[in-house]
């Protein structure tokens, strides 16, 4: 066989200096501005939005959308970065930065141009926050049923339903919600921009969670709310194929919170294992634990290695991106959290107080298997792919 031509994927096996400078900056205010606060946010169930809103000033507000758009316009590669290094600082804190950013290059990549001159500039600013608004009571993995309806009413349509565990309700700006225009199934399916102040918006309380305490999760509750025509993203019947476009990156996104979460779970126990002495010598002197320790090592840089070529593949449209998303979600998300319990076992009794930061890291690891399309689902499309099915 013929030897390949280095091509634009090769390349990201290694990371240039500018990537190795945006992962730095973004370690730099985990370390400073999220970790520490991060168990303090979580106790009080606080969601920081004026420390969130300071990501902003580093670019992070619309991290890969146009620079035209007013957006950072960076990669995909560059957003799996930041959002590993955030997570060092505050896994959940980081989640949510990723889903503004979804809803921020929706509008970017499905919006027209004065969509995105009406939305943008204030989103990549985060003078305005995002949430993404699929889920719904009766539907999760099986979103293309969702039942909110959006009524075509003279120049506007009239949304009534309710959204399911919506990240960031209540604090945000903007919701993007997806609603029925036409028949069932993924093709009766539009996007919209709703706006918080739109009359018959509410909230529903917030949840009480395990993890990702310091971002509220509620309802997004729609009774009449009255959006103009001009608020529908897209065509209608295209908001299902947005919806599951927003996702793909989404995926990468959170899998990467799962990386940055367990790296510093893992670093942890590093310092902890040096430091805790038994049977007269430090922990890390013991062999069955240092072999644990390159395990953990090990299964990170495979499912991070993995995770870049996803996002590479996603960066050039390539057309097995949603695929190779969704096993690195899967495979992120699994490995970031196996790692992190591991990291709260070798700590001992000590993992399981609050203080020492690993159960926490464990609580908020825990819900990225199942967010942004559960793990089983992730599986399902791969799987399709290879059996060529639709379900
Ligand atoms: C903290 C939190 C924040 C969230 N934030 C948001 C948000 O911001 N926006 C939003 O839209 N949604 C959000 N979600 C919703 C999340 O995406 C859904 O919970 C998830 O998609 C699963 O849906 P479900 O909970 O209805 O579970 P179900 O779909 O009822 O699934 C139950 C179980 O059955 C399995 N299952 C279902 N179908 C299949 C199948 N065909 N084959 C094999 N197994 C299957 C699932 O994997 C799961 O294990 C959030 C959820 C949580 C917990």
């Amino acid at each position: 066989m013929d030897a390949q031509p280095a091509d634009a994927e090769t390349t990201q096996f290694a990371l240039t200096e500018a990537q190795r400078a945006i992962s730095e900056m973004a370690r730099n205010f985990a370390d400073e501005r999220l970790a520490p606060h991060a168990l303090d946010w979580d106790e009080r169930k606080h969601f920081p939005v004026d420390v969130i809103r300071e990501t902003a000033t580093l670019g992070m507000g619309g991290i890969y959308v146009r620079e035209a758009s007013g957006g950072s316009g960076l990669s995909r590669l560059d957003a799996a970065l930041i959002f590993e290094a955030l997570a060092t600082g505050c896994p959940s804190i980081s989640a949510y930065i990723s889903i503004h950013n979804m809803v921020a290059w929706m509008i970017d990549r499905f919006g027209d141009a004065a969509q995105r001159a009406r939305f943008l500039p204030k989103l990549c600013a985060m003078d305005w926050l995002g949430a993404y608004c699929l889920t719904e009571p009766g539907s999760g993995s099986d979103a293309a049923a969702l039942k909110t309806r959006a009524a075509r009413d003279g120049d506007g349509y009239v949304l009534d339903g309710t959204k399911q565990f919506i990240s960031g309700a209540g604090a945000s700006d903007i919701y993007i919600v997806m609603a029925r225009t036409g028949g069932a199934g993924p093709k009766g399916i539009s996007t919209f921009i709703v706006p918080a102040d739109t009359g018959g918006v509410s909230f529903g309380t917030i949840e009480r969670k395990m993890g990702w305490n310091a971002q509220p999760t509620r309802q997004v509750i729609l009774e009449g709310a009255r959006v103009p025509a001009a608020n529908r993203l897209g065509a209608e019947g295209d908001g299902f194929r947005i919806a599951m476009s927003g996702l793909d990156g989404g995926r990468l996104n959170i899998g990467a919170c799962s990386l940055g979460g367990a790296q510093k779970a893992l670093e942890a126990s590093i310092a902890y294992l040096g430091e805790r002495q038994a049977f007269g010598k430090p922990l890390n002197e013991f062999q069955a634990l240092q072999f644990r320790l390159a395990d953990m090592a090990t299964g990170l840089e495979a499912a991070r290695v993995f995770l870049w070529h996803a996002a590479a593949a996603l960066d050039r449209s390539a057309p097995d991106a949603t695929r190779l998303c969704a096993m690195a979600k899967r495979i992120a998300t699994d490995t970031g959290f196996d790692v992190a319990n591991q990291a709260l076992q070798l700590h001992g009794g000590y993992g399981y107080l609050a203080e020492y930061g690993i159960e926490k890291i464990v609580r908020d690891l825990r819900v990225h298997q199942i967010l942004e399309g559960t793990n089983e689902i992730m599986r399902l499309i791969v799987a399709r792919g290879m059996i060529g099915r639709n379900a």
